[in-house]
This record gives C-alpha cells, sequence and structure tokens, in this order.
C-alpha cells in the first residue's frame, strides 16, 4: 500500500522468541503529521512492535521503511540518529540536573560528558531548550530539578528530551499512566501538538485517551492486526468485541 503521505511503512514485520510468535506479519502505515495509536490486550505484541521498528530488537521477517530506506536491522543508535525517538513507559530523566540541563544534555550537539571543564552554552541549543520547554509546559521550571517534579511533569520532560533531538517520529509507551485527570489532558493537548509538525506512535490502554488522541488505531491481538481504522471504526469492528469482552 505505497502512500507519499507514509512516513513509515511497515510490513509482515515479525519476531519469535524460542518458537513463540510474538509479533508476526504485522503491516503497520503511519501517515505524516498524524497520531497511530496501537491497542490491544496484554502480551499481544505492541511493546515488542516498537522494539522492533526502533532496533531494539531484531526482526526475523519484514521489511521497515522510513523515508523511503529499509531501516530493519540497523542498530538502536543509527535509528534515533536517522530520526526515530522512543520514549518508554518509566521516565529516565537526569533527578539531580535541572529541566534545562535535561533539555540541553538531550541534543545531539549540547553538553556532552566532560562539559563541566570547558563547555560554553551555545545560543541555538539554548534557544531550542526555550521552545520545548514552552511547549511541554515547563518554561517556568527551567531551573528546578529534575527529580522534584510531579509524575507528569517529568513525562512531558522527557518527551521533551526527545523533542530535542528532533525526530521525525515519536513513539511513546503508555504516556499516561499513573497521571492525574489534569494531566492525562495537557498531556493529550501536548500530543495533538506535537503532531502538528511531527508523526507519533502511542501505545495505550486509556480508552478514554486514545479517544482524544487519535487519528488511527491499530488494535493487536497475539502478534496481528486485528482492525485498523478510526476509532468508531475499530470499537464497533465484531472481532475487536469478541477480544475485548473474552478479556
Ligand atoms: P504487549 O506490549 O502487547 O503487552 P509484548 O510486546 O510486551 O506485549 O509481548 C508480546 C509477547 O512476547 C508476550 O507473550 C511476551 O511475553 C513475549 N515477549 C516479549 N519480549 C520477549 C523476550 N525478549 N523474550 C521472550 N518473550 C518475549
Amino acid at each position: 500500500m505505497p502512500n507519499e503521505n507514509f512516513v513509515l511503512e511497515v510490513e509482515d514485520l515479525g519476531v519469535s522468541f524460542d518458537g513463540f510468535k510474538a509479533v508476526d506479519g504485522f503491516n503497520f502505515y503511519l501517515t505524516r503529521n498524524s497520531v497511530h495509536v496501537i491497542i490491544g490486550p496484554n502480551g499481544a505484541g505492541k511493546t515488542t512492535v516498537l522494539d522492533l521498528i526502533c532496533g531494539k530488537t531484531r526482526a526475523t521477517t519484514g521489511s521497515v521503511k522510513f523515508k523511503d530506506k529499509n531501516i530493519r536491522g540497523n542498530r538502536e543508535y543509527r535509528i534515533v540518529r536517522q530520526g526515530i525517538g522512543r520514549k518508554f513507559q518509566t521516565p529516565s530523566i537526569y533527578e539531580n540536573l535541572t529541566v534545562l540541563e535535561n533539555l540541553e544534555l538531550s541534543h545531539p550537539k549540547g553538553r556532552g560528558v566532560f562539559s563541566c571543564f570547558f563547555y560554553r552554552r551555545k545560543p541555538d541549543i539554548m534557544q531550542m531548550c526555550l521552545d520545548v520547554a514552552k511547549e511541554i509546559g515547563l518554561e517556568d521550571k527551567l531551573e528546578t530539578e529534575g527529580g522534584i517534579l510531579s509524575h507528569g511533569q517529568k513525562q512531558w520532560l522527557e518527551i521533551g528530551m526527545l523533542l530535542m533531538q528532533n525526530p521525525e517520529i515519536i513513539m511513546l509507551d503508555e504516556p499516561v499512566a499513573g497521571m492525574s485527570v489534569k494531566e492525562r489532558e495537557a498531556t493529550s493537548k501536548l500530543i495533538r501538538k506535537i503532531c502538528q509538525n511531527r508523526s507519533v506512535i502511542v501505545i495505550e490502554h486509556d480508552m478514554e485517551f486514545v479517544k482524544e488522541i487519535a487519528d488511527r488505531v491499530t488494535v493487536m491481538h497475539m502478534g496481528k492486526v486485528l482492525s485498523e481504522g478510526s476509532m468508531e471504526t475499530v470499537q464497533s469492528d465484531p472481532k475487536v468485541i469478541e477480544v475485548y469482552i473474552g478479556h
């Protein structure tokens, strides 16, 4: 199904662990500037799909086409550099550094390991930090240490750290897990804002949140695509209803 609006085309993707097919013949097409949510019961293969796309796990079948290049088999760090950023469920920020420092460190040309000896802040990177801080709603917390941010703020900071790498695709694994209602609302606004100039893949269980953010939904079951389309389409798909009621 080639289409110039697709920024990522995943075809026939598969991997087995000790003979168990965790992902099997998986097809997925990500439209530019859209939010595509992957849902499905526990163990359906959602996280493994993200692992395969970002090179954390090596696929045994299929292709992952990003900007017309097959990146399947590329190493994780190369895929990140090519423009696919991934945020895991638990935030991994530097708790004893400030919001500003966390953002600065995440820029590929930002502060490095020996920065305390000879680093000079670069105005263009600083400007980007300020823009990103504003985007994630932490512009008033620039000098606050990561460790004392709320759970939601830590999650947004990590999204900001991804944005500092200027990715074309952002993958988020359960971004609102453990968040308050207010934080969840702010996160859905943030994701909708991000997709104005990037494409976003989200794994999510919270159906209310999925309704708020999703342009498209893929339902996974037993490593395969069970249903795909708008939220309304997949919600009324008898195959989906059966799997969810069965759980
Ligand atoms: P989901 O994210 O939908 O809950 P996962 O992708 O985490 O599902 O897992 C899909 C299946 O693959 C599960 O049965 C899980 O136990 C199995 N699995 C995932 N990663 C590994 C691994 N590294 N080794 C063995 N089995 C794995």
